[in-house]
């Protein structure tokens, strides 16, 4: 699935290609996605020029001066820049169509993902004005995260994937920052201490930041028209390893299921 460090390096590959790029055409194949595209609505957007393309958790907001689009890649979405035009596959359900002959091609083989059109700002958008902070922002602190988890009995790592409180941390980085914290995933969010607040706020931003770092090394590979996996990978501590061993204590890697979940974790390092 698409996680935000994705969607990041996705983002940034759209703003190097389609800043003040006018559409001249939407080719939809496929309209039944998540919610159906609004084909209609969307021909309003045609000579219009793209002139901001932003990120709001895993949403992606492509802005012309009078409407904008609103993007989400869903359980298995795609986007990519075609420089020249390729014939469309079974998953390519919608492509942008710009003056400079450029394509964007929207790829989902699930079809969970979402094109929206909107007239109004994106960020108050009913998918969007309810979102947590940002994981990047100074608005996620230590002070603020204490005072969201100050009620909340909840495990820890289910509070931290919940995007009311902060947006962008999936079962993956969740998994992973509370490793790297040395955090407990079943602890009581109300339960961490000040010490144990700040490492995981760190962790987070840490972990987040790593995969886009390493994203950005295969940018290429993501958008161009034959990189394949789409999705990069990361070196990874403990998600995926249940039952081999911690490579800090060597001890074996414990999973267990927290709100559907599969969670590993180390007993040891984490507490
Ligand atoms: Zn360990």
């Amino acid at each position: 699935m698409p996680e935000l460090p994705e969607v990041e390096i996705t983002l940034r590959g759209l703003q190097a290609s389609l800043q003040n790029q006018t559409i001249q055409r939407f080719v939809i194949r496929r309209s039944n996605l998540r919610w159906p595209i609004p084909s209609q609505e969307l021909q309003q957007l045609v000579g219009l020029t793209i002139t901001q393309m932003t990120r709001r958790g895993k949403y992606l907001c492509l802005a012309t001066t009078q409407a904008n689009m609103i993007i989400h890649l869903g359980m298995s979405g795609r986007l990519r820049i075609l420089n020249q035009y390729v014939p469309a596959d079974k998953h390519d359900h919608v492509d942008i169509l710009f003056k400079n002959n450029m394509i964007l091609r929207f790829t989902d083989p699930r079809r969970f993902g979402a094109l929206l059109y909107t007239t109004a700002d994106p960020q108050q958008h009913v998918l969007l004005r309810n979102l947590g902070v940002e994981p990047f922002s100074c608005k996620f602190s230590i002070a603020y995260l204490r005072q969201q988890l100050a009620n909340k009995q909840l495990p820890i790592k289910s509070a931290i994937m919940d995007q009311q409180i902060v947006v962008g941390v999936g079962n993956i980085y969740a998994t992973e920052a509370l490793f790297k914290a040395g955090i407990h995933p079943l602890r009581p969010a109300n339960s961490l201490l000040l010490n144990e607040l700040k490492r995981l706020v760190n962790a987070i931003k840490f972990i987040l930041r790593s995969a886009i770092a390493k994203g950005g090394s295969s940018l290429k590979d993501f958008l161009n028209s034959e990189g394949k996996p789409g999705y990069f990978t990361q070196q990874l501590n403990v998600y995926g390893r249940a039952g081999l061993s911690c490579w800090q204590c060597q001890s074996q890697l414990q999973q267990s299921r927290i709100g559907q979940r599969t969670t590993v974790f180390c007993q040891q390092c984490q507490k």
